[in-house]
């Protein structure tokens, strides 16, 4: 099952470019409102499979805006990839390196990122999407109490974010625009193998990150475990889990994003995040 948000509604998508209001089709029964699905997901799941084919329409996909408007919560991920870990002059972590996105940070899978700072960069990223409530959750079964999958944006000012002693992650990776999370949610049924999923992003088409989800230190299970063992996870929250090797900061020389630059983003078996980089206006 494939989510999706177009004007401001909840549609039900196939990967074959056609979809379904999920209200109308479901004569009320599911909200309108793309976040209020998660904590039903099963249900949901359920309807979604039972659907006729011919009470879907044809849906085009440069409409789709952000499919999980208002998560309660943001848990992101610092250095999850060995390779990224590596290039960054870190050690590998012994627990996972947790700081939030604020959900204010967050946008849609089409729009324009306006930027006005020097060091901005980019960090594709895959973002777990939250269905049950999760409290002490072992690994072994943590895959259970996730909706599904999105590919997402963790945009980074890197001087921010270094300014001070002590690095300001949650500052630097929450400015307006900083989080862009689509183009649908892909329920995890719908993958094979969901820890070992295919992510890159491209700047202007030049591929910039290409990994697998495999070579993260914390799998998808175990940071759940971690984050569930500290405060409760909630329907609709979202985990960015850590970005793979191939950052702007760490290149010879270092390469920031600029206006006029296009930020695409993909995750195997979800789609591509296209984001345009504009330069903000004075106010
Ligand atoms: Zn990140």
């Amino acid at each position: 099952m494939r989510i999706a948000c177009i004007g401001g509604r909840a549609w039900l998508v196939t990967a074959s470019g056609k979809g379904a209001d999920i209200e109308q089709a479901s004569d009320g029964r599911f909200s309108a409102d793309p976040q209020a699905l998660f904590g039903c997901w099963g249900d949901l799941r359920a309807w979604a499979a039972g659907l006729a084919d011919d009470a879907l329409e044809p849906v085009d996909a440069s409409l789709f805006e952000l499919p999980v408007p208002r998560p309660r919560q943001i848990f992101a991920i610092g250095a999850n990839y060995r390779a990224h870990a590596a290039e960054a002059g870190v050690a590998p972590p012994e627990q996972p390196v947790i700081f939030t996105k604020f959900p204010s940070c967050l946008t849609g899978p089409n729009d324009a990122v306006a930027i006005r700072h020097e060091r901005v960069d980019w960090e594709v990223e895959l973002v777990v999407v939250m269905a049950r409530e999760a409290r002490d959750v072992p690994a072994a079964d943590a895959w259970d109490y996730v909706a599904g999958l999105a590919a997402g944006q963790d945009i980074s000012e890197r001087a921010i974010q270094r300014l001070g002693p002590m690095p300001q992650f949650s500052m630097a990776k929450s400015l307006p625009g900083f989080g862009p999370v689509g183009p649908v949610v892909v329920s995890v049924d719908e993958f094979a193998n969901p820890d070992d999923l295919e992510l890159g992003c491209a700047v202007n088409g030049e591929t910039m990150q290409r990994s697998r989800t495999s070579d993260f230190i914390f799998p998808v299970g175990e940071l759940i475990e971690y984050i569930s063992h500290l405060v409760p996870i909630y329907p609709g929250d979202l985990i960015f889990t850590g970005t793979p090797e191939g950052v702007g900061a760490t290149r010879q020389p270092p390469v920031f994003l600029k206006p006029g630059d296009v930020l695409a983003t993909w995750v195997e078996g979800i789609g591509t995040l296209t984001n345009p980089i504009t330069k903000e206006q004075a106010q």
